[in-house]
This record gives C-alpha cells, structure tokens and sequence, in this order.
C-alpha cells in the first residue's frame, strides 16, 4: 500500500526541478486541487477487489492534469491513495455497530442515484453538442496520446513493481510469518481494467470539458463520485456480511472440533492454541491448568511459541513484538487472559501474547465467544482423565490395564513382537494397617506408587489392579528383560524412606513376571493369571523376590534359580543380570 504513494510523494518533492511537468507552479489553484482530492477518495474507496490502487478515483486523474499540471496531481493521486485506503480500513472489517448503521441508512442514494448520473450525463452531453456517434476514436485522438497511455503504461508498471514486492515477501517468508499483516493478494488483471476504465472515463471527461466548459463539469463529477461512493457502501456492507458468516462458520467448526474425542491435557491445549490461531495472530501461548495440585504426574503449565506446537513448560516471550514489514511503531505484547470455567469452577487460564498491530477489529469479541466451548472441552478432558486414574494414587485403573493389555496382545501376534506382564503386592501390608493405621496404610500405597512410578521405564504401563497390588504391562519385552525390570523395581520398593508420625514404615514386595510368546496363551488374560501364578510362588517362596513364570509349573529367579516342577520344557533365558 505504502509504495505508490511514496514515489509519488518523492516526485512531487522533486518536482520544482521540472518545470514542464508543473506548468502552473508545485500546488496551483489549491481549493480546486482540494477538490479533485475529495473526488478522489471519495471514488477510489470502491475497491471491489482489493488492490493499492486508486480504482474509479483514477478517473480524477486525467481532468487534474489538465488543469492543475502532471505533477500537482501526483500529489493528489498520492493523497488520495493513502486516505482512501485508511478510510477503508476503518470502516470495512467489521465497522462499529454506529458506522454499520449509518451506511445502512443511506440506501436513499441507492434508490436516487442512477437517474440522477443518467439526467447529469445527459444534460452534460447535450451541451458538449457531442452526439453519440461523435465519440470515437479520431475526436479523442489528443487527450488518449496525450494522457490516458502514459496513464495506463504507469498503472500497469506500478502493479508490476507491487506484485515483484509481494512475491519477495512471501520468499523471505515475512507473509508467513505475518500472516495478519498482508492479507489476501488480490487478481491483478481485474483492478488493472478498473484503473483503466477509470483513466478512460477521466479522458472523456477532459474531453467533453474541452468542449463544453469546466463549469458544467462539477455537477457531472460530482454524479460519478457519487456514484462510486454508492458501490464502495455496497462493497463495504457485503463485505461485512461475508465476514460474519465467515466467523460464524468458523464458530461452528471450532465448536465441533474443541468438543471431539482428545487424549490427554496436552493435546487439548494444542487444539485451544490452534482455535485462538483461526481468530487472532497469537506470538506466544500458555495453557496453565488450575485445578489439582503440583504432587500429580501432569504438567501445571503448557506453552507454545512462533511455530505453534505445545509442550509442557512456562513461554518465554521476548520483550517486544518484532517489527512488521513497512513502517510501523514499536509496541509493546498485548496480553490476552482468558480464564476457563465450567460448573463455578475455574479449570484453567489462556495466556496468548500478541502483537496489538496486527490484531484484526473485532478478533477479540471473537475470542471471547470461543471460551465457553474451550472450558467445556477442559472440563470433559478431566472428568474423563478422573474416571481414568486411581484417586488414591493417581496410576491408571485396572480397566485401562485390560483395555491396553488386549491390543498389545493383539499387535505382538500381528507383529511377532513379545510383551510382558509384571504383577507386585506389597508383602505384609495388612500389618502396616494393623500396627501404623490406615492413614499410615494409604501414605505407604502412595509412595510405593511413586516408587514403582519412577523406577518403570516411560513405555512401560503401570496401574493400580487393585488394594495394594499393581501390575505393570511391558511391551516389546521379552521374559528376561522384564524379570531384571522386577528386580529394579522390587530394590526400588526397599529403598523407599517411608517415615509416618515419626516412625520409619519398611515396604518389601513380591512380583510375578511372565511374558509372551515364552508361554503360549490364548488371550491376553491368560498372562495376568500366569503372572499371578508367579506371585503366588514368590510369596510362598519367602516373599521380597520376583519371580518369573517360565511354564508347567516351573519359576525362575533372578539369580537364574529354577524352582518348582523341574521337567519344564520351557528354554532358558541365557542372560539375567
Ligand atoms: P501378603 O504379603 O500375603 O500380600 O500379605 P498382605 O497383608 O499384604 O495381604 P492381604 O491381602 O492379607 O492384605 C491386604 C491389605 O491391604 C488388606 C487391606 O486392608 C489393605 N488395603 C487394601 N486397599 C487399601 C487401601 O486403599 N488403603 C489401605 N490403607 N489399605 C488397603
Ligand atoms: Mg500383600
Ligand atoms: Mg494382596
């Protein structure tokens, strides 16, 4: 937008040098220049399809250099381009309710303008004496060489140089990283013919004028600017209507969207920061989770910065916002907050840094009538996540553990893979209820849970299967693997410095580990019970040791021990650490 009136402006600054372009002095007969300005934002606001260029008020153009000199109408064209566009600007995306009104309230024009240019141009043509058949080519001949090819070739070269500049933005990857800054390019072919029509009917204009007198030229011009300012109302209200169904068809798909079937927090503050995207361009984003406390395995906090994707963790937003391609001011990050709520209570907090130049009239308003649908799409996730986990000690439930156990079963048949499950039962737990009491019983099956939790490997699946047994699903696991992981854990489970009222709590327990294809199973609940079988052996042996289920009745130790029914068939596993 900013290139052509710029060089126009530097022309005129220049243009006391040459004088033959300003024949009448820099700014001649300055009310009439007034004029032609006014005529010229006034036509140029019609853009129907966007564009930098002055549109019908290019049609100003011709008759101004024939009277004020080319140069003193660059500096109208110049003018006129800058306070069209602004005006534009504030009126077309969405206008207040007040200027919205108002343009509805002028369809008066609408009903009276087109007989009133048809009576003015009629009357106008009269007086020239020019017949319908006098306007062709030869009458016209001088004001076209002189005036209106020079005009065209200068039309057609600015939008070249605009073009080149649009596409090296995109190559420097300015347009994708403002991506509210640029808006859409427009066709180029369909606002040339605009400008040209406009510098044509700028030609006849001068030329009836010629004829006629510049006096009768006032009313005729000022029926033409009324008559593009009619199509800028219309264009400016379609405009407005296009953008309201655009958001309320982005409502609606965001509704759908926010509301489907997701994971986990994270992926919901992902799809949060995707929504704000569609609305406003947001710099820098935080999703902090409200409720519940830090002692759970989740994050507290989401964040994401200029490539968009969340992972858990405070944003870290520069000072300021970087400059925009043009001229611009410095400003500062606007901080949108926008708080969740679902049934009284506050889930979360959206934290969106942006920069305040390149947020669209009514984004904001837009925003906010998205976070109702955000909340409920938290609130549903943790409801969801809640059914999920144990609420004593967080870990998921037997039902995922059944849930996950059946399809990994099924993938190591597909895939040839192996699996493994491990099953741990604190040893003599009823005693620590007996001796310490339950509160004592419920700090000991946290912290075993912790214990277990953080000894496991990231992949392995631990869940709470019920009372103070746990199992654990490994997958991709063979039996040996999985029995030295059960020794981790049980050493793990030893160490813990569980310490309850001032006296020390000592936690031991038995695992039964048994895997897939070592034994043949069936179904997938047939490794439980064998892991199960394992335990029972474990405990039976003299508790605090694991002990993996090698078939037919045979178990063997960590230390590669065999016990139980010596004629298994089962092969060895040759390395247990
Ligand atoms: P073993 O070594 O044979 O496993 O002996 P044990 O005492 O651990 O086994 P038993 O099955 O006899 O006792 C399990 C106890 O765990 C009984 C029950 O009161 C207790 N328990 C189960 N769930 C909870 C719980 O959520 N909190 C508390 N404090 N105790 C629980
Ligand atoms: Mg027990
Ligand atoms: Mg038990």
């Amino acid at each position: 937008m900013a290139l052509p009136p710029l060089v126009m402006l530097v022309v005129w600054m220049f243009s006391w040098r040459w004088e033959i372009l300003c024949p009448h002095g820099v700014l001649p007969r300055p009310l009439e220049m007034l004029g032609w300005l006014l005529l010229a934002i006034l036509a140029a606001s019609h853009r129907p399809w966007g564009g930098t260029s002055l549109g019908l008020g290019a049609f100003v153009l011709v008759p101004s250099i024939e009277r004020l000199g080319t140069v003193p109408t660059v500096l109208v064209a110049a003018v006129a381009l800058i306070l069209a566009d602004s005006l534009r600007q504030a009126a077309a995306v969405p206008p207040g309710k007040k200027l919205e009104a108002s343009l509805q309230s002028l369809s008066w024009v609408h009903l009276s303008l087109p007989p009133l240019v048809a009576a003015v141009l009629l009357a106008g043509l009269g007086r020239t004496g020019m017949g319908p058949a006098e306007i062709s080519p030869s009458t016209l001949s001088p004001i076209f060489l002189e005036v209106t090819v020079p005009g065209l070739v200068f039309v057609l070269a600015l939008h070249l140089v605009a073009l080149a500049c649009q596409r090296w933005r995109s190559a420097v990857g300015m347009a994708r990283e403002f991506p509210g800054a640029l808006g859409a390019s427009p066709w180029p072919p369909a606002y040339l013919a605009l400008d040209g029509a406009a510098w044509v009917l700028g030609a006849l204009v001068t030329e009836a004028a010629r004829r006629a007198g510049w006096g009768w030229l006032v009313p005729l011009v000022l029926a033409i600017a009324l008559l593009a300012a009619e199509a800028a109302r219309n264009d400016i209200l379609r405009g407005v209507s296009d953008h309201r169904a655009g958001d309320l068809e982005r409502l609606q798909e965001a509704h759908v969207r926010i509301l489907a079937e997701t994971a986990g927090m994270g992926e919901i503050a992902q799809q949060i920061l995707t929504e704000c995207h569609n609305v406003l361009p947001v710099h820098h984003f935080q999703f902090e989770r409200l409720w519940g406390d830090d002692s759970q395995a989740e994050p507290r906090s989401w964040s994401a910065g200029h490539r968009g994707t969340v992972s858990p963790g405070e944003p870290r937003p520069e000072a300021r916002p970087r400059m925009l391609p043009g001229v611009h001011r410095r400003a500062d990050w606007k901080v949108l907050e926008k708080f969740l709520v679902a049934e009284g209570e506050t889930l979360a907090v959206v934290r969106l840094w942006c920069d305040p130049r390149s947020i669209k009239p009514g984004a904001e308003e837009l925003l906010t009538t998205l976070v109702p649908q955000m909340a409920s799409s938290v609130h549903r996730a943790r409801l969801d996540r809640e059914a999920k986990l144990d609420p004593l000690t967080g870990v998921p439930v037997r039902r995922i553990l059944e849930r996950r156990l059946q399809k990994a079963y099924r993938d190591c048949c597909e895939e040839g893979r192996s699996m493994a499950v491990i099953m741990c039962d604190i040893d003599f737990f009823k005693k620590v209820n007996d001796t310490h009491g339950h509160a004592a019983g419920d700090a000991a099956l946290v912290a075993f849970a912790r214990a277990l939790e953080a000894a496991r490997r990231e992949t392995d699946l631990l869940c709470r299967y019920g009372g103070e047994e746990f199992t654990l699903l490994l997958e991709n696991t063979a039996g040996a693997k999985a029995l030295q992981l059960a020794e981790r854990l049980r050493k793990a489970v030893e160490d813990i410095p569980l310490v309850y009222e001032g006296r020390s709590i000592p936690l031991t327990m038995s695992t039964g580990v048994a895997a897939f294809p070592e034994l043949h199973i069936k179904t997938a609940s047939e490794l439980q019970l064998l892991a199960d079988e394992a335990l029972y052996q474990a405990k039976a042996s003299g508790r605090n040791r694991c002990l993996l289920n090698i078939g037919r009745g045979a178990y063997l130790t960590v230390d590669g021990e065999r016990l139980g029914n010596s004629s298994s068939d089962l092969r060895l596993p040759h390395v247990l650490g």
